[in-house]
């Protein structure tokens, strides 16, 4: 008996769980956390409907905190397997988790001094150590190689663009395949290899994340350049919310592609993050996983500051000369990006600048939508800053580029399965697939058990 079951990620674009389930096998692919609306992160609270002792392994398909952000809190409540990823993803992983493990302790802790949770004494979802016993549980998988999984299954690794070490995973089990696309990146990004193609599969699990849009077709790198300029004319700054891996070492490398065409002259460029500097050395370490030229790279990381102590960073948002400052997190929810857009919002000669997804109930995704005021540290910011967005420089394949990934199959499906979007965008790609391909396809409902 076989079957499959969206723990998460399943009409929302976060908390990304997949259970597979073959007799008394179960592996699931992916554990990521829930972000964005309230609601959503309360469920990181509740217990899944399987014991976790009752799961066999975990592949990991990349390392973005919704896709990896829960393990911790799996192997607290009793799961003791293996979790397969890439090297890079391992690496990537490694940032990520303490990170957040860090995050979770002292957002316990401000709770607790500031007596202003429910709970008492508030308590960390998991701990850094936690993090730590999780990282020892990794087992990297080569890229394209069939590894064995538990019960029988094999697991293959292939390509998805998207991050370092972002893979779809294709998983044999019953005599019956499996796709799993992970989150897919552009066909034509400057720093990622473009996705590869499953050629055959019974089953497709496919993201939708941008799965009701079309990116611009025009390069995006102008639009960048052109957003800078315009705010630097005005003697502003632009403050860019970026995801630490992933869109940080992108736009390092375009904002340099500017540099060397003749532009951005007197706007200096920051990176307020420590993750994503710790990131940036991830790139070398794998530089077949990429495609950037290491001397390129090089120039481009040179060409910027980097800023490591919180006291620079207070700095850095009191200097009122125009520049660029790149700072986590991506959609705005934390980190020290919040402090430059207190100190930069309410002035109307700067720029926030949006690059990636901006999931529902997020700051970025408010901001975008008009907000004019934003509450930050508990005190309200006017936002009379320009605000822009640039979602072709997303690291997501758009709608189009979804259904290339699909046309790869060589044979339809049975069903695809379209998860990891907001409802309109899922149920786009979902009536697209019907049309154009004419295969079977479902947005699954979370818990929901389907047997295959
Ligand atoms: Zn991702």
């Amino acid at each position: 008996m076989l079957s499959l079951t969206s723990l998460g990620a399943a009409g929302t674009v976060t908390g990304s769980k997949h259970l597979l389930t073959h007799g008394d096998t179960r592996i699931l692919i992916d554990c990521g956390l829930f972000q964005g609306l309230k609601n959503l992160r309360e469920l990181n609270w509740q217990r899944l409907p399987v014991e976790p002792r009752d799961i066999d392994a975990v592949v990991l398909t990349h390392a973005h905190l919704d896709h990896c952000g829960y393990l911790p809190r799996l192997l607290l409540d009793g799961f003791s397997g293996p979790i397969f990823a890439t090297a890079a993803t391992r690496d990537v992983a490694e940032l990520i988790l303490l990170d957040s493990a860090w995050l979770q302790e002292k957002d316990a802790e401000f709770a607790n001094r500031k007596g202003f949770s429910k709970h008492k004494p508030a308590l960390p979802l998991y701990r850094v150590a936690d993090a730590e016993r999780t990282l020892a549980a990794f087992r990297p998988v080569p890229w394209h190689r069939p590894v064995a999984l538990p019960g029988g299954a094999t697991l293959r690794f292939r390509r998805a663009g998207h991050i370092l070490g972002a893979a779809s995973a294709q998983i044999d089990v019953a005599g019956r395949t499996f796709a799993f696309s992970g989150d897919l990146g552009r066909y034509d990004d400057p720093v990622m290899h473009p996705p590869e193609a499953v050629p055959e599969a019974d089953y497709v699990v496919v993201e939708s994340t941008y799965g009701n849009r079309r990116h611009d077709r025009a390069d995006p790198v102008e639009a960048l350049g052109e957003t800078i300029e315009r705010t630097a004319l005005r003697g502003g700054t632009v403050v860019i919310p970026a995801f630490a891996v992933g869109r940080a070492q992108t736009l390092i490398h375009e904002l340099w592609r500017l540099r060397e065409a003749g532009r951005l002259r007197n706007v200096p460029t920051y990176l307020d993050s420590p993750m994503a500097t710790s990131a940036t050395e991830l790139l070398h370490r794998h530089a077949a996983d990429h495609k950037l030229d290491p001397a390129d790279y090089e120039a481009a990381c040179a060409a910027v500051t980097y800023v490591r102590d919180v006291e620079a960073s207070k700095a850095l948002s009191a200097n009122r000369y125009p520049k660029i400052v790149i700072s986590a997190s991506g959609m705005a929810t934390g980190g020290r990006v919040l402090h430059h857009i207190a100190a930069f919002a309410p002035d109307h000669r700067n720029t926030l600048l949006f690059s990636g997804f901006q999931a529902a109930g997020t700051r970025g995704r408010k901001l975008l939508d008009g907000a004019r005021e934003t509450k930050i540290y508990g005190q309200w910011v006017s936002v009379n800053a320009e605000v822009a967005e640039i979602p072709s420089l997303s690291a997501h394949a758009d709608s189009d580029e979804l259904m290339r990934w699909l046309s790869g199959f060589r044979r339809p499906p049975q069903r695809v399965f379209v998860v990891h979007g907001e409802p309109e965008a899922s149920e786009a790609l979902r009536e697209r697939i019907q049309r154009e391909l004419d295969w079977p396809a479902t947005v699954p409902l979370q818990n929901r058990n389907y047997p295959l």
